[in-house]
């Protein structure tokens, strides 16, 4: 039989009836930027059109592939709280699948198998390159009319081949990058199956896309050389076509492709510095789409306006000082309880006791001068941490012997009041300005070093009402 290649007359591709998207990571290492920013493409176009979004593990890099790394993408996953609706399906336990198309895939005559040692491709590429043409395989296994095959090599195991079309384009209308084609005669007969009978990258990803019924495919543009081949694969199958989109990468501040070199990378490490899912989905999100010039969302716009016609087609370039702007923002609107919530396990990781003040209280204070949950952390630890003197340079520097006349007054009038809040206190630290004619800085500064150990805090008023009266004039006494 000579290789089939009728198939290339089938044009079908998918609309947006029933959307079915998906995101398909390598489990070789964490769940990075820009492939946490691809799912969430691949999920909010589906949540858009009300489909489904599936999680498929691209497992068969055994070498590469860890459990750690699953776990990894499927922790980041629910970190960002974009669960798949279907999955996750791990390419490992499909290999039975893969090996029942290759082998309808050889009796209809749309692979071949090739007995072509890798030293004799190698040598075919080089004499293509020798001869000014593209290096590759040159079909002397491949079945065409009237050829006579060679004799096949005793006890060698062939690779399985795509008949590849010889002529013509392969092309598609990319759903980011507009319409792309490529010369089949650039495609060389693919290898879909090794000599021990496994199945091939590009091959499972296709069987897969077939069989996931994948309306529509967004993965990184690294992937743009690998869609003409998945695309006559699914031709040959008969299958219907999904959309492409190939979204563009991500640079780094200074331009450069997105890497470890500029920070950390890994999704996880955002949770870690104390960074909220919302703000990193908002950021995301704004990393190659737009809706208009809004830079802040809620997850729910961010479906409702998810579009493919405003995936930008450039590279977008990660800027930290507006991820924490974002950071910022989604701190500032949180539930006072919501943010302590979340800081009390950093308190007590710093060695502090959530419970020794009103955290929520304290989230209040500090929440519209912090950019992350670790800086909310820190502020914290005013409240919370062991309390230690201010140092005896310090004493020395601020706590002078006026300045201790000054303190006892207030602590006797403060021990006084009938009313512990930062109203009351406020006033009375007016009422003291007054009397004695001094400026600010004269009282709240020995209250500061006295009352807390060191010069800089939030308003005196709010940090002498958070910590009580108790602690308060024991600290003073
Ligand atoms: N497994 C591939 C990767 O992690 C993605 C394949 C695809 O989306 O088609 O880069």
């Amino acid at each position: 039989m000579s290789c089939v290649t009728a198939y290339l007359s089938i044009m079908t591709t998918a609309n947006t009836s029933v959307v079915r998207t998906r995101f398909a990571p390598s489990p070789t290492g964490y769940l990075h930027l820009g492939g946490a920013r691809t799912a969430l493409f691949s999920w909010a176009f589906a949540r858009h059109y009300g489909g489904t979004f599936i999680l498929r593990i691209e497992d068969t890099d055994l070498e590469r592939s860890t459990p750690e790394a699953v776990q990894a993408i499927l922790d980041g996953m629910a970190w960002l709280d974009m669960a798949p609706d279907e999955g996750p399906y791990y390419q490992m336990q499909r290999m039975d699948r893969y090996r029942d198309v290759i082998a309808s895939m050889l009796s209809q005559g749309t692979a071949y198998h090739c007995y072509s040692t890798p030293d004799e491709v190698q040598a075919m590429r080089e004499r293509a390159r020798a001869a000014g043409q593209k290096p590759r395989y040159d079909g002397t296994w491949r079945p065409m009319p009237n050829k006579v095959l060679p004799p096949i090599p005793a006890g060698r195991q062939p690779v399985v081949r795509f008949c590849s079309p010889l002529e013509g384009v392969t092309a598609w209308d990319d759903l980011i990058k507009g319409p792309i084609s490529f010369d089949n005669s650039e495609l060389d007969d693919l290898v879909i199956a090794r000599p021990d009978g496994t199945p091939t990258y590009n091959f499972c990803v296709v069987v897969d896309d077939w069989d996931m019924h994948i309306t529509h495919v967004i993965r990184g543009d690294d992937h743009v050389n690998n869609t003409p081949r998945q695309i006559t694969i699914l031709r040959a199958l008969g299958a219907t076509l999904p959309r492409y989109g190939h979204v563009p990468m991500i640079l780094g501040p200074d331009g450069d492709k997105l890497s470890k070199r500029h920070g950390a990378v890994s999704i996880m490490d955002y949770d870690d510095a104390g960074y909220l899912p919302e703000a990193m989905i908002n950021y995301l999100a704004r990393l190659g789409w737009s809706h208009g010039n809004d830079e802040l969302f809620s997850r729910a716009e961010l479906i409702e306006w998810f579009d493919p016609q405003h995936l930008s087609k450039s590279a977008a370039q990660w800027d930290p000082k507006k991820l924490n702007w974002v950071n910022a923002h989604y701190i500032k609107q949180s539930a006072n309880e919501d943010l302590a919530a979340r800081v009390a396990p950093r308190i007590m990781a710093r060695g502090g006791n959530s419970d020794a003040v009103d955290l929520p209280a304290v989230m209040g204070l500090l929440k519209d001068r912090s950019e992350t949950l670790e800086q909310l952390a820190d502020g914290a630890m005013l409240f919370c941490a062991p309390y230690q003197a201010a140092s005896a340079e310090l004493q020395a520097e601020v706590l002078t012997t006026d300045a201790r006349v000054l303190l006892a007054e207030f602590a006797a009038r403060a021990a006084e009041l009938a009313d512990w809040s930062q109203d009351t206190l406020d006033t009375l630290i007016k009422a003291m300005l007054q009397d004695h004619g001094i400026k600010m800085h004269r009282l709240a500064i020995p209250l500061r070093v006295a009352v807390t150990g060191v010069k800089h805090t939030p308003s005196i008023g709010a940090v002498l009402e958070l910590l009580g009266r108790e602690t308060v004039l024991s600290r003073l006494g």
